[in-house]
């Protein structure tokens, strides 16, 4: 991105486990980078001035995507912007996001949407893809017109927040969306059935005397929706799936062969509704923190496969709207930062870790849900990287995020790896100030 504004540089990016899902490849080799593009690293080498970094100890990916974002522009700025989102998005080792629509105007007209894609490609931090809304203005009663917004850049669509709940609705927009190859992302929950809820419905909500969700208003409208993308052959993404029965639906579906994809929140991956036993009002989310159970099915959804991505699900609120308290505060956490260290403490089984799995959950299976440049590091795709520290050790810091809000239960706990360099379109957007030693070589070319 903005690769014409200077002349082309080149670069080798020298010595590290390179892990490139899209061609199952994980060996030691260079990676060159040559203006915009990835390159072989002989002929960077050759290059005159060629700067190099030094990658030995990292992990070399192509740069993680994060499918489900919300970056609050327009209209919440004083929660996110697109600027604050994307910078907290290589900060975390992501070179590109989705973001979902329920800004304010909704994505739900080319106008917005061209105002989104015009003032991420100004700031140019990273790439920002934009999702469609499913209805006008998400009210779930009019289908959007999904030909205009894919033509002008939607890669799909979703109502994230809400469900569409009205059956006709949904059957006329997974029909829309299928003739235009478009995933529908679904927001799974029957508020008649949530309606309420400030945290998951059992046995903490009822110890602590709060109303809950219950787990049937996410896993009804999943079930509902898998039947009419048998009848449709839409492509369907369930979003931030939490329940260990909506896992199991999902994997029936898949062995059905039908379209049906899903991701998961790191969050609901490593906590349980006992974190909200003291209320703090950033352990409340849609959908709510489950039981250990549910926890324990979507690590097993994941392994198995079940579950195809890792999305956090970033949901900024300032410090002010938190301390409304746990009834009134509005649910959601920051992910964008965190995500990386908490999917390596959700999925390290005795130490050891699938990086190649836990790398195409990033990058290869949500580049096919949205349709967009499957992320690859063979010469001539963009150059698009993130190096990894998968043994470095760090403390989550809130108040060290480069987004806007701090509201996360997760400050303070210790975490094993980081991203130390984020690389779009050629150019270095992050690099973890304690690695400097690495770029020293890097020519004041980025
Ligand atoms: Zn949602």
């Amino acid at each position: 991105m903005n690769g014409r504004e200077t002349p082309s540089k080149r670069f080798v990016i020298r010595g590290g486990r390179v892990i490139d899902p899209a061609r199952n490849f994980d060996r030691t080799e260079d990676i060159g980078v040559d203006g915009d593009r990835i390159s072989a690293a002989s002929e960077s080498d050759a290059a005159p001035a060629a700067g190099e970094i030094d990658a030995r100890g990292l992990i070399v990916c192509p740069g993680l995507i994060d499918m489900h974002v919300h970056l609050r522009e327009p209209g919440a700025e004083h929660k996110e912007t697109i600027e604050t989102g994307t910078g907290a998005a290589v900060a975390g080792g992501f070179t590109a996001v989705a973001c979902m629509p329920n800004t304010k105007p909704a994505i739900d007209n080319i106008a917005t949407l061209q105002h989104v894609i015009e003032r991420a490609r100004q700031i140019g931090v990273c790439r920002v893809h934009p999702i469609g809304a499913i209805t006008v203005n998400r009210q779930g009663t009019e289908v959007v017109d999904m030909t205009a917004l894919k033509q002008h850049g939607a890669v799909a669509f979703s109502d994230d927040g809400d469900g569409v709940e009205n059956d006709s609705v949904m059957r006329e927009a997974f029909a829309r969306a299928r003739e235009r190859d478009a995933a529908i992302i679904q927001h799974c929950e029957y508020k008649a059935i949530s309606a309420g809820g400030v945290m998951h419905k059992g046995r903490v909500s009822d110890a602590l005397g709060l109303p809950g969700l219950d787990p049937r208003s996410e896993e009804d409208m999943i079930e509902r929706d898998i039947a009419l993308v048998r009848e449709t052959g839409a492509r369907y993404h369930v979003a931030h799936i939490s329940t260990a029965r909506a896992v199991e639906l999902v994997r029936r579906a898949k062995a059905d062969g039908l379209p049906v994809t899903t991701e998961v929140c790191p969050h609901h991956l490593l906590l349980t509704d006992d974190a909200c036993s003291e209320q703090d009002p950033n352990t409340k989310m849609h959908p709510p923190l489950r039981t250990a159970e549910d926890v324990a099915a979507c690590r097993r959804g994941f392994l198995d496969g079940t579950i195809d991505c890792i999305a956090t699900d970033h949901a900024p609120h300032t410090a002010e709207e938190k301390a409304r308290g746990f009834l009134k505060a509005p649910p959601g956490i920051v992910g964008l930062e965190t995500a990386l260290a908490l999917t390596c403490e959700a999925l390290s089984e005795d130490g050891s870790i699938d990086w190649c799995g836990l790398i195409r959950s990033m990058t290869v299976a949500p580049a096919s849900v949205l349709g967009v440049t499957t992320p690859s590091l063979t010469p001539t795709a963009p150059a698009d990287i993130t190096l990894i520290d998968p043994r470095k050790s760090w403390r989550i810091a809130p108040e060290t995020f480069h987004g806007k809000t701090r509201n996360t239960p997760f400050g303070g706990r210790d975490v094993v790896g980081r991203a130390v360099a984020t690389i779009v379109g050629g150019r270095l957007r992050h690099q973890l100030a304690d690695e400097a030693h690495r770029f020293e070589r890097l020519s004041p070319i980025n």
